[in-house]
């Protein structure tokens, strides 16, 4: 096989809005960077972002950042780490009016200002009255942002690789990551990427579950990279559960809904949510929902025949606000669910959303070795930002428009940090070549493979256990059955076959790859959702039904080596200001 090799400045793996954002600051101060995507970059899962970006501008209620970080911490259920969480929220309004200054077309209010919309588990005063905090371009505001990027990168003179998949990390003997293996999709054709350094910015893994309100793309890509070379993942156990995705369908409904006036309803017209979260009703925090609605259905006032999925009614709002903020929101519906929301209620169910976990790294987009083998260190040349990445700003639980802002306030960060260390590295360390040859052999076996499975099927497999076994309510048998069940899966994953090589083209081979990331995702969740004895956010466990400060107010990091778990501390100390120690969480 003929290796072609390509020098960089940095390479980032993903161009969602936190590599973009990222390249953006890089290529601005002259490096050369190369950013590469599986799909064209305004394609990425960001482009799907409906609802907002969270800030504390104020435009519409009071507001300020130490509000914004009181509801952050309490949103995640405890388990995100203050400083992160500070750092976050303090910076929000900076990185949202850079963004109108590179040209967003954020809608406005009357008075000229940014409009911006309430949304779920927000609030004035540290838990006070609803706050008003979602920055919004209707309700495509990713798209928005997304174009933004793109075009300023262009500017900038990013190089982008476009329908290049990144297949694994290249270290060198001391651990330093020296670049990324790559197959370019078109021909087929493998490069190794030297870099300085490595940016992984390969957004969520939601296409592990059934049913999921993510794109195709978005299979774990940089968590199976990391995991194969070693580096934990952090707290996986816990996955976002988004309360209205179309019944049947799975595509989003976005929070950006109820934000504007509507709200669930179940077969006897009840707003049920009243019951569940008496103040915040049904903008309680996404996890607190979902359980209501599972809650519904389980004991038999779901709608429709199979009493199966619950109604969101947005028909009492003036048909004039749902085309103006809810525009795309309509046409899913109509498309998705065949209801137009004007005249009839939305059919909905919980859908597999965002991934808390990740890539564990420090404020800077730094990846960092685990806690337990000494004090933290940085893993030389790897960052991580974005979805794929754990700081952890979410804890247990994300709130509704944090994660766009997540991915520019770190991805502008890791930006910042990358070009201090560019500018100590003059030359490119030297690639080690073994590392270079696992990857290929990997990808050989792939190809050489005969009388495996059929990696369609395989995936297929692997997401119904992942819906059955660890899903928005956790058992304990399920659980145990599910550690064995993805083992199983994750094995025959090993040695799947691409079928038909002369008529599937490249395609089989992605998939099977990506299957693969896949496989790591699954293991680490279900191995760390078993091991973890207590409820907290996302993760409600029918056996230990309630959240346990004295012994898991700590993080867990799975390792790939030997399916192993170990545990760091929460970060409960902000930057500058006094710690929200943690509390009985009503909504
Ligand atoms: C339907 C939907 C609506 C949402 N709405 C909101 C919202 O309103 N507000 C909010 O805050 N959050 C929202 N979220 C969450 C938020 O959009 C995402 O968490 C965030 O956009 C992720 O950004 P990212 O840059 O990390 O990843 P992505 O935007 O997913 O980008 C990942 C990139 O990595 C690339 N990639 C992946 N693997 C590889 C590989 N192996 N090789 C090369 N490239 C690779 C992809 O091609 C892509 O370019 C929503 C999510 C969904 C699914």
């Amino acid at each position: 096989m003929k290796i072609i090799k390509r020098k960089f400045d940095a390479v980032i793996v993903g161009a969602g809005g936190a590599g973009m954002r990222a390249a953006l600051q890089l290529s601005e101060a002259g490096f050369k960077v190369a950013v590469l995507s599986k799909v064209f970059p305004t394609r990425s899962h960001t482009v799907a972002a409906q609802g907002g970006i969270a800030a504390s501008l104020g435009n519409v209620t009071e507001d300020n950042w130490h509000w914004h970080m009181y509801d952050t911490v309490k949103g995640s259920d405890y388990l995100g780490d203050q400083d992160a969480i500070e750092f976050m929220c303090r910076q929000a309004n900076e990185v949202v009016y850079e963004l109108e200054h590179f040209g967003m077309h954020f809608d406005r209010l009357e008075n000229g200002k940014i409009y911006q919309r309430p949304f779920g588990g927000q609030s004035q005063n540290f838990g006070g009255a609803q706050a008003t905090r979602s920055c919004s371009a209707a309700d495509r505001t990713g798209h928005a942002l997304l174009h933004t990027l793109y075009q300023r990168n262009v500017y900038a003179n990013t190089q982008f690789f476009v329908e290049w998949m990144g297949l694994d990390l290249v270290r060198d003997e001391q651990g330093d990551v020296t670049g990324v293996t790559a197959l370019e999709m078109e021909t087929g054709g493998i490069s190794v990427l030297q870099a300085k350094v490595v940016l992984l910015a390969t957004g969520g893994a939601g296409r592990g579950f059934q049913a999921s309100t993510n794109a195709f793309i978005n299979t774990g890509d940089g968590l199976g990279m990391a995991a194969r070379s070693g580096v934990p993942l952090e707290d996986m156990e816990f996955w976002q559960f988004h309360p209205t995705g179309v019944y049947g369908a799975g595509v989003l409904i976005s929070e950006a809904v109820r934000g504007e006036g509507g709200f669930l309803i179940n077969k006897d017209g009840e707003r049920f949510m009243e019951r569940y979260a008496p103040n915040a009703k049904d903008l309680a925090s996404r996890d607190v929902v979902s359980r209501a609605l599972t809650m519904e259905i389980k004991e038999g006032r779901g709608c429709g025949g199979n009493t199966d999925h619950l109604l969101l009614k947005l028909n009492h709002l003036n048909a004039d606000i749902i085309n103006r903020r809810l525009p795309g929101i309509r046409e899913i519906a109509i498309k998705f669910a065949q209801v137009d929301p004007i005249k009839d209620p939305i059919p909905v169910v919980p859908t597999a959303h965002y991934m808390m976990g990740g890539i564990p790294t420090n404020l800077y987009g730094q990846v960092v070795t685990p806690y337990n083998t000494g004090p933290e260190e940085v893993i030389q040349g790897l960052y991580a930002v974005g979805e794929c990445a754990c700081l952890s700003v979410h804890g247990a639980n994300r709130l509704g428009t944090n994660s766009l802002l997540d991915i520019l306030v770190f991805g502008r960060a890791a930006g910042k940090k990358i070009i201090e260390d560019l500018k100590k590295m003059p030359h490119h360390k030297k690639l080690h070549t073994n590392s270079v040859d696992m990857s290929l052999a990997r990808v050989a076996r792939l190809d050489n493979q005969k009388n495996g499975e059929n990696v369609a099927q395989t995936a297929e497999e692997l997401r119904k256990a992942m819906q059955k076994h660890c899903g928005v309510f956790r058992f304990p048998d399920l659980l145990k059955e599910g550690v064995d069940k993805i083992s199983e899966i994750a094995k025959r994953i090993d040695n799947t076959e691409i079928k038909d090589k002369s008529k599937v083209f490249n395609t089989a081979r992605i998939e099977a790859l990506e299957l693969s990331n896949l496989a790591e995702v699954a293991l680490a969740t279900m191995v760390s959702a078993e091991a973890r004895n207590e409820s907290r956010g996302a993760h409600a466990r029918e056996d230990f039904s309630i959240r346990n400060d004295d012994n898991w107010l700590k993080h867990s990091l799975y390792f790939k080596e030997g399916r192993r778990i170990d545990y760091k501390p929460v970060r409960l100390k902000p930057l500058t200001v006094k710690s929200f120690p943690p509390e009985a969480r009503i909504y």
